[in-house]
């Protein structure tokens, strides 16, 4: 049941979601949650929603969904 994540060159492997997520998810700079699902980026910084982007002094962002 073991899969591949490939990001930013690199190949991890796993052999559950869950481990994944844990060690593939950005963490929210503001909240510090861990960001799954769609977060936002701002000035190479991620955040779990525009609301905390905001809050961070990031002008200008709103939530993709
Ligand atoms: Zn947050």
């Amino acid at each position: 049941m073991s899969f591949e994540v490939h990001a930013q060159g690199a190949v991890h492997v796993f052999d559950c979601f869950s481990c994944a997520i844990h060690r593939m998810a950005p963490i929210c700079e503001h909240c510090r949650v861990q960001v799954i699902g769609q977060g936002v980026e701002a000035d190479g910084h991620w955040y779990c929603g525009a609301h905390c982007a905001r809050a961070e002094g990031k002008a200008g962002i709103v939530d993709k969904a």
